[in-house]
């Protein structure tokens, strides 16, 4: 069996990894990244936010981004039926991106990879990791090519960033169940034929079906728009008597007022995809040798869209501590790497539960709006949720509950004084 030698191996080309790829090669790491699939990939994951583009930026990845003209996405928009509440990232708490896209993954993760080759580095596409071991901090990793071909890459340290792969927790049995219920979605994309001229044509937008039912709306700038469904996973699954992924998706819009007419009789680009019980974790976030990123870790919910700035926070972050480490110093990754990123994971957390409680969509569509509240809800919207000068990051366990039960208890008294 043929070898190669490198001193990083990335597993995956999806953005954890072309951020871990691109920095390690800014920083003159001989590094080397697998890709089981051959570009353009079709992937879920196409509403960003803001924090993202400070990881693209620091990669060296934002220009070739920018270039492409994706949709700008400035805020979000939640509807409950008749009520609306939108935020708007230019007007958030503390420091940060603004703005970010909302992107046809296929083409937003090709130009990445590109970019990652332009920038010289080894991206080997359909070639799949099958086997790895290791040996203190040095591994062998077994990948094979579309012909069946096997070799063997040795590295001094690999970061998985294989996302729904999840070939390092598969291999060395890391996998855990994740601590939110059990949610799914269906999902697809159609030629938006019926997009009205202006803003509300390619505005993103989250529907309410019931507290814990919602359609997204991710209009992009080709003219296509994803649109999908999620759910309680026996939700999902009764949308459709016989399980078929297009039928559910068709009656989903049909429960949407605001959508049905925009929605209701285009065509769908592909066979929707159905996601069953997406939420995932892991025993561990690193090991000797190694560190997990984006969707081979852990994944929450799409529902604030942090899947993707959790990808590329810890694809920078297991980047910059490798290299520290690969210059000798002794890297304390509990601390530096597991405790930091599972903060943030924690925040969204309660995010994502208060949101299925129905308690943030409380204070969402609270009228009057408070401003000052919603610019620090808009901080975390925009994935600034290590900003501890925010008592929404700071106190979020808490917060959300609190400020939730008095507007219950305020609609109550309104409700005895009638
Ligand atoms: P990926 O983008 O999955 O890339 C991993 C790559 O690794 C793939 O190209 C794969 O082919 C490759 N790979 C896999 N196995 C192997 C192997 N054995 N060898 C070599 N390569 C391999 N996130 C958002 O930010 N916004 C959203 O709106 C959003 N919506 C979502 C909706 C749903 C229903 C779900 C389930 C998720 C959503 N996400 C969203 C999450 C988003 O999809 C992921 O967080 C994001 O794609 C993670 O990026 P990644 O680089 O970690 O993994």
């Amino acid at each position: 069996m043929s070898k190669e030698f490198v001193d990083v191996l990335v597993i995956g080309a999806g953005p954890s990894g072309c951020v871990s790829s691109s920095y390690l090669k800014k920083n003159n790491v001989n590094v080397k990244v697998v890709e089981k699939t051959k570009f353009p990939r079709l992937v879920v994951g196409e509403s960003l936010i803001p924090r993202v583009m400070d990881h693209f930026d620091e990669a060296g990845l934002f220009p070739a981004l920018d270039k492409m003209g994706f949709e700008k996405k400035l805020g979000a928009r939640f509807l409950r039926g008749d009520e609306v509440c939108i935020f708007d990232f230019s007007n958030k708490f503390g420091e940060g991106w603004d703005w970010t896209w909302q992107v046809p993954r296929a083409d937003f993760d090709n130009t990445l990879a590109q970019e990652v080759i332009n920038k010289g580095i080894d991206l080997e596409f359909e070639t799949e990791v099958i086997d790895i071991k290791f040996d203190g901090t040095d591994s062998i990793t077994t990948v094979k090519n579309k012909d069946g071909e096997t070799k063997e890459i040795h590295a001094k340290f690999v970061i998985d960033s294989s996302g729904y792969g999840r070939v390092l927790p598969r291999l060395l049995d890391l996998e855990k169940p994740s601590k939110l219920s059990p949610h799914s979605a269906i999902f697809s994309h159609v030629n938006d034929i019926n997009r009205e001229p202006g803003e509300e044509g390619t505005l993103i937008s989250f529907d309410i079906i019931e507290t814990e039912v919602w359609l997204w709306v991710i209009p992009f700038s080709n003219g296509n728009t994803s649109i999908g469904i999620v759910g309680p996973t026996d939700y999902i699954d009764q949308l459709s008597e016989n399980g078929d992924p297009a039928e559910a998706l068709r009656k989903a819009i049909s429960l949407s007022d605001y959508y049905v007419k925009r929605f209701g009789d285009v065509e769908f680009l592909f066979e929707p995809r159905h996601l069953k019980d997406y939420s995932c974790s892991v025993k561990s976030l690193f090991g000797d040798g190694f560190a997990l990123t984006g969707n081979a870790s852990e994944f929450l919910d799409p529902v604030f869209s942090s899947g993707m700035a959790f990808a590329t926070e810890s694809g920078m972050l297991a980047a910059k501590l490798a290299l520290r480490q690969l210059n000798g110093e002794t890297i304390d990754w509990q601390k530096e790497y597991t405790d930091y990123i599972l903060y943030g994971v924690d925040v969204f957390t309660t995010y994502v539960k208060e949101w299925y409680t129905g308690n943030l969509q409380e204070l969402f569509f609270h009228q009057p709006e408070n401003p000052d509240v919603k610019k620090k809800i808009c901080a975390v919207l925009a994935g600034y949720v290590w900003n501890k000068d925010n008592p929404f990051v700071k106190k979020h366990d808490t917060v959300i509950k609190n400020l939730a039960n008095l507007i219950k208890l305020e609609k109550q008294e309104q409700q005895n004084q009638q």
